[in-house]
């Protein structure tokens, strides 16, 4: 499998550290708000990566980190009036809920920022034992000239970086050696949550967090390392800087940055204010069909979402949901004959087809291109008088090429299930709120969809008529 490396710029056979193993490293949300769709882009593609990989066969350890100590967290904590711990674990749990809703799976390992600590202790002390980093008033910094790689990955030459630096003041600029060099730890505020360490109380910088994290549950070097492209620089610079300075190896084999998620043809970010929460579109479109929408594009080209794209991502879902659904009802009366050989060879054709597609640096996007021919090859071919073997094999072609981007062939019974417990959920929600009028409403639109609800003393059942 080839995959595109942003450190040098071409795509490289993909050849892992030890045979039939994947350790992949995945910079993950700062958990002081929803989730927006932006986020669930390298979600999404990265955990069909994985996917990818353990179909050709690998062990892939997927790890993928929580920030939960970050300003925007302190700042939600301090507006609410609650520890920063309250808004991360919340958060955690609400992107989690998301992850799952877009068939995101679990990552082996998803470790939080707060829970490390001390081996980011620990790396910040080994690197100012090695002369990378120094203290100055309880803040660590890194000595980012003394690292000869510095831009390495993203292509920058540190003069050029220098003399952009000149004109920023940022506060605590003075008592740095160079104003290229980077926080490791900083000292507490007042109102933050601190911990305790040689330079005196206070928390670790961002970059830090995925250069321990990432070595801590897969080792000094990883395989690939995934992120959103606005993490080249200066994050994963550094990251790099630290690791490699830390550990004496290299950090990671492979770089892999997808594209922004756009809106208007601009970056959909919170900053911006031009973006959308997962839950928001979940409530619009199942997310299967939002998933269906990112992979429908290569992960290195910008996506543009509008309703109108979408919508063309529903239609495509349904039109392969629906040649499911048919291949299953002739499956009922198909023959115990034998199969074309022609027609298999066929199906067996496009097997190969769409693995040269994601074998090409995931292209998801022809990939399911070729997933469409299987449809047509299956809405032309299956009718009266099929043989049972040929209509299994499409079958279970078209359940294993979705299944590997994590699209589900069925019109779950499990995510409508969901639907309706969320919705019974808000109506609690709403009667606790005193919002009866609410309340009705959901149990009328669940009546009108066939589901009747129960009040007893366990709590809310439901059942469909
Ligand atoms: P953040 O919580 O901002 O650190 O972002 C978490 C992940 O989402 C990072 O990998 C970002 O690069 C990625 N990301 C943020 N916004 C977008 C976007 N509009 N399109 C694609 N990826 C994004
Ligand atoms: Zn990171």
């Amino acid at each position: 499998m080839k995959l595109y490396n942003t450190m040098t710029r071409q795509k490289e056979e993909f050849v892992p550290i030890r045979e039939g193993k994947a350790g992949i490293y995945v910079c993950g949300p700062t958990v002081y708000d929803l989730i927006h769709i932006g986020n669930a882009r390298p979600m999404i593609v990265f955990d069909t990566l994985r996917r990818y990989l353990e179909y050709r066969g690998y062990e892939v350890n997927y790890v993928s980190n929580f920030t939960d100590v970050d300003d925007k967290i302190i700042k939600r904590a301090n507006e609410e009036g609650v520890d920063a711990s309250v808004i991360s674990e919340r958060y955690i749990a609400e992107a989690r809920k998301d992850m799952h809703d877009m068939n995101v799976r679990e990552a082996t390992v998803h470790p939080k920022a707060t829970e490390e600590i001390p081996d980011m202790i620990q790396m910040v002390q080994t690197l100012i034992d090695k002369g990378y980093a120094y203290e100055v008033n309880g803040t660590v910094y890194f000595r980012t000239r003394r690292f000869q790689d510095y831009g390495k990955l993203s292509h920058k030459n540190l003069d050029d970086l220098r003399s952009g630096n000149r004109e920023l003041k940022v506060s605590g600029q003075e008592e740095k050696e160079d104003n290229l060099d980077f926080v490791l730890w900083k000292p507490k505020k007042e109102g933050e949550p601190f911990w305790e360490s040689p330079w005196g109380e206070g928390r670790p910088g961002w970059h830090l967090e995925c250069s321990c994290m990432s070595k801590k549950y897969i080792g000094d070097v990883i395989d690939i390392h995934a992120g959103g492209e606005d993490l080249i620089f200066p994050h994963h610079e550094n990251e790099i800087a630290q690791s490699e300075a830390a550990n004496g190896t290299e950090f990671a084999r492979y770089w892999m940055h997808n594209a922004f998620l756009k809106i208007d043809n601009e970056k959909m970010s919170k900053s911006l204010g031009n973006f959308f929460t997962v839950r928001e579109i979940g409530e619009k479109y199942p997310l299967q069909v939002i998933r269906f929408f990112m992979l429908s594009a290569h992960y290195r080209s910008p996506l543009n979402f509008s309703d109108d794209l979408v919508e063309a991502a529903r239609n495509g879902l349904e039109r392969i949901l629906t040649a499911v659904e048919r291949a299953e009802e002739a499956l009922k009366q198909a023959e115990d004959s034998q199969p074309d050989d022609g027609q298999i060879r066929k199906v067996d054709e496009l097997v190969e087809k769409y693995e040269a597609a994601m074998d090409d640096d995931l292209n998801t996007a022809d990939a399911i291109a070729v997933i469409f021919e299987l449809v047509r090859l299956s809405n032309t071919t299956i009718g009266e008088h099929i043989s049972k073997a040929y209509c299994e094999k499409i079958l279970d072609t078209l359940n294993l090429l979705c299944g590997i981007l994590g699209i589900e062939t069925h019109r779950e019974e499990a995510l409508l299930d969901e639907e309706i417990e969320r919705l019974i959920e808000e109506r609690q929600q709403a009667r606790k709120d005193k919002d009866f009028a609410r309340a009705d409403a959901i149990r009328n639109e669940l009546q009108d969809k066939g589901i009747i609800l129960e009040d007893t003393r366990e709590g809310v059942k439901w059942k469909k008529i």
